[in-house]
């Protein structure tokens, strides 16, 4: 999924993979206006795959945040 994508900002954190760190607001597109960015992609047909993929991660790494 393309969604996927927007991992790559995870690898520019240091340590890249922390279990207990909260994703959101930490990378650069994981930041409010990113986020608003890829609900605006949901609305457009042509870009609502990606839209998408790149909701369904942010929703899981949001679901990071609460477990
Ligand atoms: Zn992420």
């Amino acid at each position: 999924m393309c969604g996927l994508l927007i991992d790559v900002d995870h690898l520019l954190a240091d340590p890249i993979y922390e279990p207990n760190r909260c994703s959101i607001g930490f990378h650069p597109l994981h930041t409010a206006i990113p986020i608003a960015l890829y609900g605006l992609l949901l609305f457009h047909p042509k870009t609502r795959l990606v839209g998408i993929g790149l909701t369904i991660h942010i929703l899981l790494d949001i679901s990071d945040c609460y477990i």
